[in-house]
């Protein structure tokens, strides 16, 4: 008997698949970020260095999501003020996470 994987799983609430594809992830991160000034932007590096430990988290859903927060980590990655929400301490404690 076929069973579904996980990531054919839709969400409880509405059936619909969590998953999101890369034009999605781009609509949404150009809608989010649209009016930002630069400074409320983290630099190029420190985003780089929390998405590649978001992306090693085992707190990451979907290859997306933080479930903590239920953000998508490629946006809050991208934000100066935001920070790693996990309840055992923020995994973006690296120097290289930091804004300074
Ligand atoms: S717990 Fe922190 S490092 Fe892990 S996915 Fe969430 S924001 Fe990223």
């Amino acid at each position: 008997m076929y069973q579904r994987t996980a990531a054919e799983h839709g969400c409880k609430g509405c059936n619909r698949s969590p998953q999101l594809s890369e034009e999605k992830i781009q609509r949404l991160i150009t809608i989010a970020l649209q009016g930002k000034a630069p400074e409320e932007l983290a630099a190029e590096e420190i985003q780089q260095q929390r998405f590649e430990t978001c992306m090693s988290c085992p707190s990451l859903q979907y290859g997306t999501t933080c479930k903590h927060c239920g953000c998508l980590v490629h946006i809050r990655t991208r934000l100066a003020a935001s920070s790693c929400p996990s309840p055992y301490g923020s995994q973006w404690q690296s120097e290289a996470c930091k804004e300074v």
